[in-house]
């Protein structure tokens, strides 16, 4: 079931005001340094993406010092994010691309960016969104499983969850709650044993309200169920 319209509207108020300071959690200073970040990021923490970026990036910041790298030599400075052959293919591809195709830089037209080796949809909004600043909504794991809870989306994908997601929520919102999401998820949304009774948005929580028994006696919410389809891939 999808939230009605107050309890839409009750949930945003609150997420709102209770993320209003959160931002992105990589480091980068340009939308190339943003865009190899995010592809690093996939099954990976972003501690992990900023210690590893730290590294790479004193001297390969650009797409033409990117492809100084040979591959093996790229994989050595990102293996510790995991999937590192095929991280390490894709980065090198886009950068090739970023820089015979689009000037060395990072193209802004949303199917560009998508036609960008190891860019999917999400990484592509992530980068529209955080660098361009255009009204996009990148559905990763956590705003996938937080949103489909609370019953801002019902969906079985990421793009699905996407587009309702879009009709849920009033378009100016669209960036930033792509972060509150984000972090109700890795702060209290938990995949598994979602911390509901230290929730400020049980109120309204679709996942939450359906298990009324365990509201009743005080439970700590772990009637919501654990996550396990989706978390360890978005795109
Ligand atoms: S009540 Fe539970 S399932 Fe619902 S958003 Fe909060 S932590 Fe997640």
């Amino acid at each position: 079931m999808r939230m009605d319209k107050q309890a839409k509207d009750r949930a945003l108020q609150i997420l709102s005001e209770v993320y209003a300071d959160a931002r992105p959690a990589l480091k980068y200073t340009t939308a190339y340094e943003l865009l190899v970040a995010v592809i690093l990021s996939a099954q990976c923490t972003d501690e992990r993406v900023n210690k590893v970026t730290a590294e790479l990036f004193k001297e390969h910041a650009t797409p033409e010092k990117m492809l100084t790298l040979r591959q093996e030599e790229l994989e050595k400075y990102i293996f510790s994010c995991g999937l590192y052959k095929s991280k390490a293919a894709h980065i090198l591809s886009a950068s090739r691309d970023i820089a015979e195709k689009f000037g060395g830089q990072v193209p802004e037209r949303f199917s560009d960016l998508r036609s960008l080796a190891g860019v999917g949809q999400k990484t592509a909004n992530v980068v529209s969104s955080v660098w361009f600043e255009k009204d996009a909504i990148a559905v990763d794991t956590h705003v996938f499983r937080v949103s489909n809870r609370l019953g801002l989306a019902k969906a079985d994908n990421p793009l699905k969850t996407e587009e309702q997601l879009k009709v849920s929520i009033p378009q100016a919102d669209w960036s930033k709650a792509h972060h509150w999401l984000i972090w109700h998820g890795r702060k209290v949304c938990h995949a598994q044993n979602p911390d509901c009774g230290h929730c400020p948005l049980a109120e309204v929580c679709d996942a939450y309200r359906a298990g009324g028994p365990a509201k009743k006696s005080g439970h700590k919410g772990n009637k919501v169920p654990a996550d396990k389809g989706q978390e360890n891939r978005t795109e």
